[in-house]
This record gives C-alpha cells, structure tokens and sequence, in this order.
C-alpha cells in the first residue's frame, strides 16, 4: 500500500486536533488547526454526529497517522500487544513508542517523525555504532542511537539540535545533543508516554 503523500495538515483538520506533523510549523500560529479548525473537504463545516464505531476509528487512525505507520502495519502491532501481558492499548503504544524513527525524534535529532524516518531511511543514523536504514527498527534497552559521521555536519541535524537545546528529553531516553548521542534507559510506562490518546478506543475498535 502506498504511503499517504498528500498535505499533512488536513490530517490534524481530520483528526480535529494537531498531531504535531511538520515541526516547528505546528508550534505557530501558520498551523491550519489554528486557522481552520473544521474537517478538510466540501462538507467540512456542516454538523456531524459521530457513531460509537466513528469514535473507535477516528481514535485508531488518529494513533496510526501521529506515529506515520500503515494500516497494515498498525494491525500486525496491534495483533503483538494483545498477545503481550499487560494493558493492549499500553503495549501498542509502548512498541509505536520503540521504533527507531520515534526515538530519533524524541531524541531532538529531527523536527518531526515524518523528517526521522527520512534520516533513518537516508543512513544517518547508527544503532549500537551499526548504521541501521529501517524507520521501524525496534530498539531495546541500552542501546545507544547515534548521528552517523559525515552526517552531524548536515544543516537540517545541526539546526533541529539547536531547537532542541533546553527542550525536555522523556525521562526513559537519555541524551547529549552536542555529542549528537542517546540512550535508551527503560521502556516507558504509560505515564512517561506523552501523547494525547484514549488506547481504550483503540482495542475497542479491533475487537468489535
Ligand atoms: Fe498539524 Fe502541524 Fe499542520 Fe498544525 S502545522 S495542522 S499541528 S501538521
């Protein structure tokens, strides 16, 4: 299935909140939620009541186009974190947490999960010394995600790391940006996953 290479915004508009896509942009007032805070299409302004099973998809798909993953993809992890003991949504959300490109982004290395799977896809960055081009990759604990050689003196790294100067670091990760370093110190709980969803929805959606 192709991946989804039209206006991110109207993806926050669909969702009805922002998913913080494309960066800095999202921090300003240019952000098209801010502007037009009403779905995207024809019909975007009329009144729409929302079914219990619209709820339970919108929830999904909120999820699924925050972290950038298939649908294909978001069922396989779905179909692992039932299978895992523990919480369903926690676990899903705690395996979209682990893959490389979010870590990448959480780190402060890019703007953006979209601009870390680019970094991750265009060999920039290196898992445990080893370059590692798979935005999915899982990581584990300890180990360490670096910002490969030639690659720390490229514009876009150097200037999201002095974006990311004084920008709180989830405390699970642990990272130096001027040595362009980090490290993963725990899988996160719940609570350390900073991200505005109802999980609960989500395992309802999947078990209808
Ligand atoms: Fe979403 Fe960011 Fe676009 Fe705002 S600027 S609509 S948060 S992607």
């Amino acid at each position: 299935m192709a991946r989804y290479t039209g206006p991110v915004c109207r993806l926050c508009r669909r969702e009805g909140e922002k998913l913080f896509l494309k960066g800095d942009r999202c921090y300003t007032e240019k952000c098209a939620v801010e502007r037009r805070s009403y779905p995207p299409g024809q019909h975007g302004q009329g009144r729409h009541k929302v079914s219990e099973y619209g709820l339970h998809l919108r929830e999904k798909q909120k999820v699924r186009r925050i972290y950038g993953v298939l649908e294909r993809q978001f069922e396989r992890y779905y179909d692992r974190a039932s299978r895992q003991d523990g919480i369903t949504g926690e676990n899903l959300l705690r395996i979209l947490e682990l893959r490389l490109d979010n870590i990448v982004y959480r780190m402060g290395f890019a703007a953006s999960r979209n601009q870390a799977r680019q970094l991750v896809l265009h060999e920039h960055i290196a898992v445990n010394g080893r370059k590692v081009d798979i935005p999915s990759y899982e990581v584990q604990v300890g180990d360490v995600i670096t910002v490969r050689g030639n690659s720390r003196d490229l514009q876009v790294i150097r200037e999201n790391i002095e974006a990311a100067e004084g920008r709180a670091v989830p405390e699970w990760l642990e990272v130096n940006l001027d040595q362009m370093e980090g490290k993963i110190l725990a899988v996160p709980t719940r609570e350390q996953m900073d991200i505005s969803v109802q999980e609960h929805l989500i395992v309802e959606y999947y078990s209808r």
